[in-house]
């Protein structure tokens, strides 16, 4: 039986047109900081794909600077705004990528003082960020970032860096950037954008985003992992944190990996025009048929503007950790909310933060189409699905 894979929020699987680009990276070979041919080469490879990106979020060429993923751009972008910034402000529904690194920076600065973050107060006081305090503020019940606990939180704060990121990984809301962003420059403030799932899904621009930082990666959008990148707006703040070869105008020293770079910039060019109207319509024949089924399927966040290509749905009694173990074995591949690297299921600190109740949290799972997903994929999954809480149902009685 052919796989299902619906699990294009935690990677996608690489483009046709992104391998080629690899193995034609890979076959000239060459450090683009060398100045013979095959340096000149990997250097042109690196330079067209630094265009590519910069077309694709609205930015200028030299303010691209490219990374090994999203995680390293994020604290890339915090090191960068050091000096620049006093308070650091995030969201509760940021990626752990940065949610953990302010927080267990913010620990080890405050040497002992180790105030909790609960996941679902706003604006508590956190520890130490790049240079003073960390806030963390709340989402509503959709999971859209409450700009009135932003704007408390942003009260008194000290030229604050705010994380405040395009799209949830989890239920694919879209956050209020804009209008967040009016209310972090009114505070004399600095905005960090993470638009790791929302690249090639949404439009992205940093103008109209209004972002002083971007982050942006690879393997969401049909490239490889192991490249990202963090953009910077015009004139952003950037003190050097890292110091090597120079590489990246001596921003993020390191060889360049080109092959990935050239990969992900070629997953960009080959994002279809109408891939969003088709991963919008997938999801919504998913959601339609699983509430046919199951008329007691809750959808999470369904009432706010989401991605097109996310579902994170509960079963009421189904738990996640039960149903990815059934589906897998129907070869259906989702996951839960929120999978942690050691591929156990935790719970949604999202969904916490949105006010879900911790017996059905235990239940969310995430379907999230993308570029290679087919037609029947949402009757499969929903298939599985059935046939996974009839065998919970027949084992209960
Ligand atoms: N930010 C978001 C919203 C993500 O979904 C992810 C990956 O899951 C990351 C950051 C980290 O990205 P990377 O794997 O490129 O480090």
């Amino acid at each position: 039986m052919s796989l299902v894979y619906a699990d294009y929020n935690a990677t996608t699987p690489v483009r046709p047109a992104a391998a080629e680009a690899m193995a034609r990276a890979l076959a000239v070979g060459g450090n683009p900081s060398s100045v013979h041919g095959p340096g000149r080469a990997a250097k042109a490879t690196l330079e067209s794909a630094r265009e590519t990106v910069a077309r694709a979020v609205g930015a200028r060429a030299r303010d691209v600077i490219f990374t090994s993923g999203a995680t390293e751009a994020l604290h890339l972008a915090l090191g960068a705004a050091r000096g620049a910034c006093g308070d650091v402000i995030v969201s509760e529904i940021e990626h752990d990528a940065i949610l953990e690194e302010v927080i267990q920076t913010g620990r080890r600065r405050t040497a002992g003082a180790s105030p909790a973050y609960g996941g679902a107060a706003a604006d508590t006081v956190a520890g130490e960020g790049a240079g003073g305090p960390v806030r963390v503020f709340a989402c509503n019940s959709e999971g859209l970032a409450d700009l009135a606990s932003l704007e408390h939180a942003l009260r008194g704060a000290d030229r604050p860096l705010v994380a405040l990121m395009l799209a949830n990984n989890e239920t694919g809301a879209i956050q209020p950037v804009a209008e967040a962003a009016r209310l972090v420059r009114e505070a004399g403030g600095l905005l960090l954008v993470d638009a790791v799932q929302a690249l090639g899904r949404l439009s992205v621009d940093l103008q109209t985003l209004d972002a002083t930082y971007l982050v942006v990666s690879s393997h969401k959008l049909g490239g490889p992992p192991g490249a990202g990148a963090l953009v910077l707006a015009p004139g952003a703040p950037f003190a050097i944190t890292r110091r090597g070869g120079g590489q990246e105008q001596g921003r993020r020293p390191g060889t360049e990996n080109v092959p990935a770079i050239a990969g992900f910039a070629a997953a960009l060019n080959a994002v279809g025009s109408d891939e969003t109207t088709r991963m919008a319509s997938l999801r919504d024949r998913f959601e339609a048929q699983l509430r046919a089924a199951h008329p007691d399927a809750v959808v999470f966040a369904e009432s706010a503007s989401r991605l097109p290509n996310t579902s994170l749905f509960a079963l009421p009694g189904l738990a996640a950790e039960t149903a990815l173990i059934a589906l897998d074995l129907d070869h259906v591949a989702l996951s839960s909310g929120a999978a942690c690297s050691s591929g156990k299921v935790k719970s949604s600190r999202v969904l916490a933060a949105m006010g879900v109740a911790p017996a059905l949290a235990r239940c969310a799972l995430r379907a999230s189409f993308g570029w290679a997903s087919r037609a029947d994929d949402p009757a499969r999954i929903v298939a599985a699905l059935s046939a996974a809480r009839a065998r919970l149902l027949a084992g209960a009685a």
